[in-house]
Protein backbone atom coordinates (compact mmCIF):
# COMPACT_ATOMS: atom_id res chain seq x y z
CA UNK A 1 0.00 0.00 0.00
CA UNK A 2 1.19 3.81 -0.76
CA UNK A 3 0.19 6.03 1.13
CA UNK A 4 0.79 9.76 0.20
CA UNK A 5 1.82 11.96 2.40
CA UNK A 6 0.38 16.00 1.31
CA UNK A 7 3.36 19.13 1.36
CA UNK A 8 2.08 20.98 3.82
CA UNK A 9 1.95 18.32 6.47
CA UNK A 10 5.13 19.12 9.20
CA UNK A 11 7.80 17.00 10.34
CA UNK A 12 5.72 15.69 13.71
CA UNK A 13 2.56 14.70 12.24
CA UNK A 14 4.58 12.38 9.61
CA UNK A 15 6.43 10.56 12.70
CA UNK A 16 3.11 10.29 14.14
CA UNK A 17 1.68 8.33 10.95
CA UNK A 18 4.77 6.50 10.88
CA UNK A 19 4.61 5.31 14.44
CA UNK A 20 0.99 4.58 14.07
CA UNK A 21 1.49 2.33 11.19
CA UNK A 22 4.68 0.28 12.57
CA UNK A 23 2.29 -0.28 15.74
CA UNK A 24 0.13 -1.93 13.35
CA UNK A 25 3.58 -4.54 12.60
CA UNK A 26 3.86 -2.72 9.30
CA UNK A 27 7.20 -1.25 8.07
CA UNK A 28 7.15 2.25 6.33
CA UNK A 29 9.51 3.53 3.81
CA UNK A 30 9.70 6.75 4.08
CA UNK A 31 10.35 8.95 0.34
CA UNK A 32 10.92 12.82 1.10
CA UNK A 33 10.47 14.04 -2.03
CA UNK A 34 10.38 18.23 -3.30
CA UNK A 35 6.76 18.20 -3.22
CA UNK A 36 5.29 15.73 -1.04
CA UNK A 37 6.59 12.49 0.86
CA UNK A 38 5.22 8.93 -0.23
CA UNK A 39 5.14 6.05 2.52
CA UNK A 40 5.16 2.56 0.99
CA UNK A 41 3.50 0.63 3.62
CA UNK A 42 4.97 -3.36 3.99
CA UNK A 43 3.41 -5.72 4.98
CA UNK A 44 -0.63 -7.41 6.05
CA UNK A 45 -2.11 -3.97 5.57
CA UNK A 46 -5.28 -6.19 5.45
CA UNK A 47 -6.49 -4.16 8.99
CA UNK A 48 -6.21 -0.66 7.21
CA UNK A 49 -9.03 1.00 7.00
CA UNK A 50 -8.11 2.47 3.62
CA UNK A 51 -11.14 5.44 4.32
CA UNK A 52 -9.84 6.65 7.23
CA UNK A 53 -6.95 6.90 6.01
CA UNK A 54 -7.81 8.89 3.09
CA UNK A 55 -9.99 11.12 5.75
CA UNK A 56 -6.65 12.12 7.28
CA UNK A 57 -5.94 15.89 6.90
CA UNK A 58 -2.31 15.13 5.50
CA UNK A 59 -3.28 12.52 3.37
CA UNK A 60 -3.04 13.08 -0.45
CA UNK A 61 -4.09 9.69 -1.71
CA UNK A 62 -3.64 6.29 -1.17
CA UNK A 63 -3.25 3.31 -3.25
CA UNK A 64 -3.50 -0.49 -2.31
CA UNK A 65 -0.93 -2.28 -4.71
CA UNK A 66 -1.71 -6.00 -3.59
CA UNK A 67 -5.47 -7.59 -3.46
CA UNK A 68 -7.08 -7.34 0.08
CA UNK A 69 -8.06 -10.68 -0.44
CA UNK A 70 -5.56 -13.06 0.86
CA UNK A 71 -6.44 -16.42 2.05
CA UNK A 72 -8.41 -16.85 -0.75
CA UNK A 73 -5.78 -15.02 -3.29
CA UNK A 74 -3.52 -17.57 -5.67
CA UNK A 75 -0.68 -15.48 -5.28
CA UNK A 76 -0.33 -16.99 -1.86
CA UNK A 77 -1.67 -20.36 -2.56
CA UNK A 78 -0.42 -21.39 -6.11
CA UNK A 79 -2.35 -25.18 -6.04
CA UNK A 80 -6.17 -25.48 -6.32
CA UNK A 81 -7.84 -26.17 -3.54
CA UNK A 82 -9.77 -29.71 -3.26
CA UNK A 83 -13.59 -29.19 -1.51
CA UNK A 84 -14.71 -32.84 -0.23
CA UNK A 85 -18.59 -32.76 0.08
CA UNK A 86 -19.37 -36.30 1.37
CA UNK A 87 -16.77 -38.07 -0.54
CA UNK A 88 -17.67 -36.00 -3.56
CA UNK A 89 -14.44 -33.91 -4.85
CA UNK A 90 -14.35 -30.56 -6.28
CA UNK A 91 -11.62 -28.64 -7.45
CA UNK A 92 -7.99 -29.56 -8.53
CA UNK A 93 -9.27 -31.11 -11.56
CA UNK A 94 -12.20 -33.07 -10.04
CA UNK A 95 -15.05 -32.62 -11.90
CA UNK A 96 -18.80 -32.41 -10.34
CA UNK A 97 -22.81 -31.93 -11.03
CA UNK A 98 -24.95 -31.47 -8.32
CA UNK A 99 -28.61 -31.17 -9.73
CA UNK A 100 -32.08 -31.17 -8.26
CA UNK A 101 -35.23 -29.02 -7.54
CA UNK A 102 -35.33 -25.71 -6.89
CA UNK A 103 -37.34 -26.53 -4.01
CA UNK A 104 -37.88 -29.79 -1.91
CA UNK A 105 -41.86 -29.81 -2.23
CA UNK A 106 -42.52 -33.77 -1.09
CA UNK A 107 -40.82 -36.63 -0.48
CA UNK A 108 -42.14 -38.25 -3.68
CA UNK A 109 -41.22 -35.32 -5.37
CA UNK A 110 -37.44 -35.35 -3.96
CA UNK A 111 -36.79 -38.73 -3.70
CA UNK A 112 -37.95 -39.34 -7.51
CA UNK A 113 -35.75 -36.55 -9.09
CA UNK A 114 -32.65 -38.19 -6.61
CA UNK A 115 -32.92 -41.09 -8.00
CA UNK A 116 -33.39 -39.43 -11.67
CA UNK A 117 -30.26 -37.29 -11.03
CA UNK A 118 -27.86 -39.87 -9.77
CA UNK A 119 -29.02 -42.16 -12.82
CA UNK A 120 -27.86 -39.13 -15.33
CA UNK A 121 -24.66 -38.48 -13.60
CA UNK A 122 -24.78 -36.14 -10.98
CA UNK A 123 -23.04 -36.85 -8.23
CA UNK A 124 -24.68 -34.94 -5.61
CA UNK A 125 -28.24 -33.44 -4.87
CA UNK A 126 -29.06 -30.25 -4.35
CA UNK A 127 -32.84 -28.97 -2.97
CA UNK A 128 -33.85 -25.89 -1.28
CA UNK A 129 -35.79 -26.20 2.11
CA UNK A 130 -35.18 -22.05 3.09
CA UNK A 131 -35.96 -20.37 0.02
CA UNK A 132 -35.13 -16.65 -0.88
CA UNK A 133 -38.01 -15.43 -2.88
CA UNK A 134 -38.90 -12.16 -4.22
CA UNK A 135 -42.40 -12.06 -2.83
CA UNK A 136 -43.42 -12.49 0.69
CA UNK A 137 -46.38 -14.29 -0.61
CA UNK A 138 -44.29 -17.03 -3.02
CA UNK A 139 -43.29 -20.26 -1.90
CA UNK A 140 -40.82 -19.92 1.12
CA UNK A 141 -40.10 -23.59 1.16
CA UNK A 142 -40.90 -26.18 3.63
CA UNK A 143 -38.24 -25.36 6.13
CA UNK A 144 -36.99 -28.27 8.74
CA UNK A 145 -39.61 -30.56 6.75
CA UNK A 146 -37.45 -29.65 3.81
CA UNK A 147 -34.18 -30.85 5.28
CA UNK A 148 -35.97 -33.91 6.83
CA UNK A 149 -36.95 -35.57 3.06
CA UNK A 150 -32.97 -34.21 2.00
CA UNK A 151 -31.76 -36.47 4.43
CA UNK A 152 -34.50 -38.94 3.58
CA UNK A 153 -32.98 -38.66 -0.42
CA UNK A 154 -29.60 -39.13 0.82
CA UNK A 155 -30.49 -41.99 2.37
CA UNK A 156 -32.42 -43.89 -0.34
CA UNK A 157 -29.32 -42.75 -3.37
CA UNK A 158 -26.28 -41.92 -1.27
CA UNK A 159 -26.03 -38.87 -2.87
CA UNK A 160 -24.66 -35.73 -0.72
CA UNK A 161 -27.23 -32.86 -0.34
CA UNK A 162 -26.17 -29.40 -1.04
CA UNK A 163 -29.05 -26.72 0.55
CA UNK A 164 -29.24 -23.40 0.95
CA UNK A 165 -29.07 -21.52 4.74
CA UNK A 166 -30.54 -17.68 5.08
CA UNK A 167 -29.41 -17.54 8.74
CA UNK A 168 -27.02 -18.20 11.29
CA UNK A 169 -29.85 -19.50 13.60
CA UNK A 170 -30.80 -22.09 10.83
CA UNK A 171 -27.37 -23.52 11.65
CA UNK A 172 -28.60 -26.35 13.98
CA UNK A 173 -31.01 -27.47 11.49
CA UNK A 174 -28.37 -27.91 8.99
CA UNK A 175 -26.19 -30.39 10.73
CA UNK A 176 -26.36 -33.57 8.67
CA UNK A 177 -26.49 -31.59 5.41
CA UNK A 178 -23.13 -31.63 3.68
CA UNK A 179 -22.57 -28.58 1.85
CA UNK A 180 -24.17 -25.25 2.82
CA UNK A 181 -25.38 -22.64 0.06
CA UNK A 182 -25.32 -19.06 0.92
CA UNK A 183 -27.42 -17.66 -2.18
CA UNK A 184 -26.62 -14.56 -3.72
CA UNK A 185 -29.01 -12.38 -1.71
CA UNK A 186 -27.04 -13.35 1.45
CA UNK A 187 -23.55 -12.98 -0.76
CA UNK A 188 -22.19 -10.05 1.72
CA UNK A 189 -24.80 -11.17 4.83
CA UNK A 190 -21.11 -10.90 7.55
CA UNK A 191 -23.13 -12.29 10.02
CA UNK A 192 -23.69 -15.18 8.28
CA UNK A 193 -20.60 -15.64 6.66
CA UNK A 194 -18.73 -15.36 10.07
CA UNK A 195 -20.86 -18.25 11.51
CA UNK A 196 -20.37 -20.38 8.38
CA UNK A 197 -16.53 -19.80 8.94
CA UNK A 198 -16.82 -21.00 12.42
CA UNK A 199 -18.23 -24.01 10.94
CA UNK A 200 -16.16 -26.99 8.87
CA UNK A 201 -18.70 -27.79 6.51
CA UNK A 202 -18.29 -26.66 2.68
CA UNK A 203 -19.51 -23.88 2.06
CA UNK A 204 -21.01 -23.21 -1.61
CA UNK A 205 -20.88 -19.15 -1.95
CA UNK A 206 -23.25 -17.76 -4.99
CA UNK A 207 -22.18 -14.25 -6.09
CA UNK A 208 -24.56 -11.88 -5.48
CA UNK A 209 -26.74 -10.21 -8.16
CA UNK A 210 -24.33 -7.12 -8.60
CA UNK A 211 -21.46 -7.98 -6.82
CA UNK A 212 -17.96 -7.59 -8.00
CA UNK A 213 -15.48 -10.75 -8.49
CA UNK A 214 -13.49 -8.57 -5.25
CA UNK A 215 -16.86 -8.45 -3.33
CA UNK A 216 -17.16 -11.90 -3.92
CA UNK A 217 -13.44 -13.10 -2.93
CA UNK A 218 -14.09 -10.55 -0.15
CA UNK A 219 -17.11 -12.84 0.99
CA UNK A 220 -14.78 -15.96 1.24
CA UNK A 221 -12.38 -14.16 2.71
CA UNK A 222 -14.85 -13.37 5.90
CA UNK A 223 -15.41 -17.38 5.72
CA UNK A 224 -11.76 -18.19 5.84
CA UNK A 225 -10.93 -15.43 8.16
CA UNK A 226 -12.84 -17.37 10.46
CA UNK A 227 -10.94 -20.69 9.90
CA UNK A 228 -13.06 -22.33 7.67
CA UNK A 229 -11.49 -22.90 4.26
CA UNK A 230 -13.43 -25.34 2.42
CA UNK A 231 -15.56 -22.66 -0.21
CA UNK A 232 -16.51 -23.62 -3.96
CA UNK A 233 -17.15 -20.21 -5.28
CA UNK A 234 -20.47 -19.60 -7.76
CA UNK A 235 -21.04 -17.62 -11.07
CA UNK A 236 -24.99 -17.38 -10.83
CA UNK A 237 -25.30 -14.24 -13.75
CA UNK A 238 -25.28 -11.26 -13.12
CA UNK A 239 -28.23 -7.93 -13.26
CA UNK A 240 -27.34 -6.30 -16.73
CA UNK A 241 -29.79 -4.30 -18.62
CA UNK A 242 -30.47 -7.43 -20.46
CA UNK A 243 -34.33 -9.03 -19.84
CA UNK A 244 -34.10 -11.81 -22.43
CA UNK A 245 -32.39 -13.98 -20.03
CA UNK A 246 -32.86 -14.05 -16.02
CA UNK A 247 -29.34 -12.83 -15.54
CA UNK A 248 -26.48 -12.48 -17.89
CA UNK A 249 -24.45 -15.37 -17.09
CA UNK A 250 -20.50 -13.59 -16.60
CA UNK A 251 -18.68 -16.94 -17.98
CA UNK A 252 -15.42 -14.93 -18.36
CA UNK A 253 -16.19 -15.00 -14.08
CA UNK A 254 -15.11 -18.54 -14.11
CA UNK A 255 -12.08 -18.21 -15.66
CA UNK A 256 -10.94 -14.79 -13.68
CA UNK A 257 -12.07 -16.43 -10.79
CA UNK A 258 -9.45 -19.58 -11.28
CA UNK A 259 -6.82 -16.94 -12.10
CA UNK A 260 -7.50 -14.71 -9.01
CA UNK A 261 -8.26 -18.12 -6.57
CA UNK A 262 -7.12 -21.08 -5.49
CA UNK A 263 -10.71 -22.07 -4.35
CA UNK A 264 -13.11 -24.33 -7.25
CA UNK A 265 -15.71 -22.52 -9.15
CA UNK A 266 -19.26 -24.07 -9.75
CA UNK A 267 -21.36 -22.75 -12.65
CA UNK A 268 -25.05 -22.20 -11.99
CA UNK A 269 -26.36 -22.09 -15.89
CA UNK A 270 -30.26 -22.35 -14.44
CA UNK A 271 -30.58 -18.79 -12.79
CA UNK A 272 -27.48 -17.55 -14.99
CA UNK A 273 -29.86 -17.67 -17.60
CA UNK A 274 -33.25 -18.65 -16.60
CA UNK A 275 -33.91 -20.58 -19.05
CA UNK A 276 -34.43 -24.49 -20.30
CA UNK A 277 -33.01 -24.01 -23.65
CA UNK A 278 -30.04 -22.26 -22.44
CA UNK A 279 -28.42 -24.38 -19.82
CA UNK A 280 -27.44 -27.45 -22.75
CA UNK A 281 -25.02 -24.45 -24.41
CA UNK A 282 -24.16 -22.77 -21.43
CA UNK A 283 -22.98 -26.07 -19.54
CA UNK A 284 -21.14 -26.40 -22.03
CA UNK A 285 -19.30 -23.06 -22.15
CA UNK A 286 -18.87 -23.24 -18.38
CA UNK A 287 -16.92 -26.39 -18.37
CA UNK A 288 -14.73 -24.94 -21.16
CA UNK A 289 -14.04 -21.94 -19.32
CA UNK A 290 -12.87 -24.41 -16.68
CA UNK A 291 -15.79 -25.03 -14.04
CA UNK A 292 -15.04 -27.22 -11.44
CA UNK A 293 -18.79 -28.30 -11.13
CA UNK A 294 -22.28 -27.53 -12.56
CA UNK A 295 -25.25 -26.27 -10.54
CA UNK A 296 -28.48 -27.60 -12.43
CA UNK A 297 -31.80 -27.46 -11.24
CA UNK A 298 -34.08 -30.70 -12.24
CA UNK A 299 -37.71 -31.09 -11.40
CA UNK A 300 -39.77 -34.34 -12.20
CA UNK A 301 -42.78 -32.06 -13.29
CA UNK A 302 -41.49 -28.73 -14.16
CA UNK A 303 -44.72 -26.95 -14.96
CA UNK A 304 -46.31 -27.74 -11.50
CA UNK A 305 -42.62 -26.23 -9.78
CA UNK A 306 -43.46 -23.89 -6.70
CA UNK A 307 -40.60 -22.11 -7.60
CA UNK A 308 -38.39 -21.32 -10.94
CA UNK A 309 -40.31 -23.39 -13.43
CA UNK A 310 -39.08 -21.66 -16.06
CA UNK A 311 -35.78 -22.93 -15.93
CA UNK A 312 -36.37 -26.28 -14.07
CA UNK A 313 -35.05 -29.40 -16.57
CA UNK A 314 -37.18 -32.64 -16.89
CA UNK A 315 -34.90 -35.59 -15.93
CA UNK A 316 -34.93 -36.38 -19.47
CA UNK A 317 -33.73 -33.18 -20.95
CA UNK A 318 -31.27 -33.46 -18.02
CA UNK A 319 -29.95 -36.36 -19.57
CA UNK A 320 -29.23 -35.02 -22.34
CA UNK A 321 -27.22 -31.93 -20.73
CA UNK A 322 -25.03 -34.85 -19.27
CA UNK A 323 -24.65 -36.13 -22.42
CA UNK A 324 -23.25 -32.61 -23.58
CA UNK A 325 -21.29 -32.27 -20.51
CA UNK A 326 -18.97 -35.51 -20.91
CA UNK A 327 -18.55 -34.41 -24.81
CA UNK A 328 -17.26 -31.23 -23.36
CA UNK A 329 -14.95 -32.61 -20.66
CA UNK A 330 -13.58 -34.99 -23.27
CA UNK A 331 -12.33 -31.65 -25.03
CA UNK A 332 -10.43 -29.68 -22.46
C1 LIG B 1 -31.12 -21.15 -5.75
O1 LIG B 1 -30.01 -21.68 -5.89
O2 LIG B 1 -32.20 -21.77 -5.77
C2 LIG B 1 -31.16 -19.67 -5.63
C3 LIG B 1 -32.15 -19.05 -5.00
O3 LIG B 1 -30.13 -19.11 -6.26
P1 LIG B 1 -29.55 -17.61 -6.23
O4 LIG B 1 -29.22 -17.34 -4.79
O5 LIG B 1 -28.34 -17.71 -7.11
O6 LIG B 1 -30.60 -16.71 -6.79
MN1 LIG C 1 -33.96 -21.72 -8.02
Amino acid sequence: MIAVVKREATESQVKNLIGWFEKQGIRVNESKGEYCTVLGLIGDTTAIDIDLLQGLDIIESVTRISDPFKKANRKFHPEDTVVDIGGVKIGGGNFAVMAGPCSVESEEQIIETAKAVKAAGATLLRGGAYKPRTSPYDFQGLHEEGIRLLLKAREATGLPIVSEIMSPEQLPVFEDIDCLQVGARNMQNFDLLKALGKTNKPVLLKRGLSATLKELLMSAEYIMSEGNPNIILCERGIRTYETYTRNTFDVSAIAALKELSHLPVVADPSHATGKVSLIKPMSMAAIVSGADALEIEVHTCPKKALSDAAQQLTPDQFTDVMGAISKARSII
